[in-house]
């Protein structure tokens, strides 16, 4: 019973969504930028695809997560005009996490931009478990890889190879645009949870992974350009079941909760995310926020630009 109540609740949360134009800024690629390819949760919510999102450097995408729906968000993004997120160019991801939410677009992203005459491996970051992952999807796609590369399709030879790179807390993963340091944050049961900082000539960017109030998030934030975190609306968390209540409260992070951590982190835009909203509009969640945060707080969509 309680299941079908929450379930009518998602819905009903879901219907509010209405169809809507990106906002945030122009993409500029002269600039580093946050390109938000999914902006969900594992609620099917048809507006918004799951957790994933872009940092976009001269040209070259750096992508975190890849929740459902990431290759057809990335390939809308580049009809926007983010030429930096054309399929052949979508080679390396940071994966903060091994919950589905965050990995069933990974064969997607392995695979479909192959096919479209990808040439580089994919190189996936994430948590110790990744390469038993992309492991075990290679195998399940061995049978597609066989069909393509030998029934007269043309291929590329390596374009479907992922490569996995299991990390721990530090730097992952530097190159001319960017240092990459990976760190633990607190997802409830999730042994290995990471959120990922991100250095570039011009700005730093910090993405929280899922996580509870984790205080190594403000410590990574310090004052930095973006800080783009979960949220769940504290409001709405009320109503919730009391076993719901319980999870989320150890596993996610409130808006006054997020507003309190910012308020700590200092960072000049704080990008909300995987927003678990319930029967709460954005409004109301960026209003929990405000109340204890005096920053730029944006509540964001999936194609977002920031
Ligand atoms: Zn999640
Ligand atoms: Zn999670």
């Amino acid at each position: 019973m309680r299941r079908v109540l929450l379930l009518s609740v998602l819905i009903a949360a879901c219907s509010r969504t209405v169809a809507r134009a990106p906002a945030g800024v122009a993409y500029d690629p002269a600039l580093t930028q946050v390109v938000m390819l999914g902006t969900g949760t594992p609620n099917p919510d048809p507006a918004h695809s799951g957790p994933a999102l872009a940092i976009v450097i001269h040209g070259a995408a750096y992508l975190v997560d890849a929740g459902p729906g990431v290759v057809r968000r990335a390939a809308a993004a580049e009809r926007a005009g983010v030429a930096a997120l054309a399929q052949p160019n979508l080679r390396i991801v940071f994966i903060t996490h091994l919950h589905s939410d965050h990995t069933l677009g990974l064969p997607d992203l392995i695979f479909s931009p192959w096919v479209l005459q990808r040439r580089a491996p994919l190189d996936v970051y994430g948590p110790p478990g990744i390469a038993a992952m992309t492991d075990h999807l290679e195998r399940a796609y061995a049978e597609d890889v066989r069909i393509r590369t030998t029934g007269g399709q043309p291929h590329t030879d390596s374009g479907y190879v992922a490569r996995a790179h299991e990390i721990d807390s530090g730097v992952v993963y530097r190159d001319s645009n960017v240092t990459v340091t990976a760190f633990r944050v607190d997802h409830g049961g999730v042994r290995d949870a990471f959120g990922y900082r991100f250095v570039t000539r011009d700005r730093t960017i910090v993405v929280s992974g899922d996580t509870r109030p984790t205080d190594a998030v403000v410590t990574q934030c310090h004052g930095c350009d973006v800080l783009v975190h979960e949220v769940y609306s504290l409001q709405a968390w009320r109503t919730l079941p009391p076993e719901w209540q319980r999870y989320h409260a150890i596993a996610h992070t409130a808006g006054a909760d997020l507003g309190r951590l910012a308020a700590r982190a200092g960072p000049k835009l704080l990008i909300l995310t995987h927003g678990l909203a319930w029967t709460a509009t954005p409004e109301e969640i960026v209003g929990e926020v405000r109340r204890h945060f005096a920053g730029r707080v944006v509540y964001a969509n999936d194609l977002d630009v920031y």
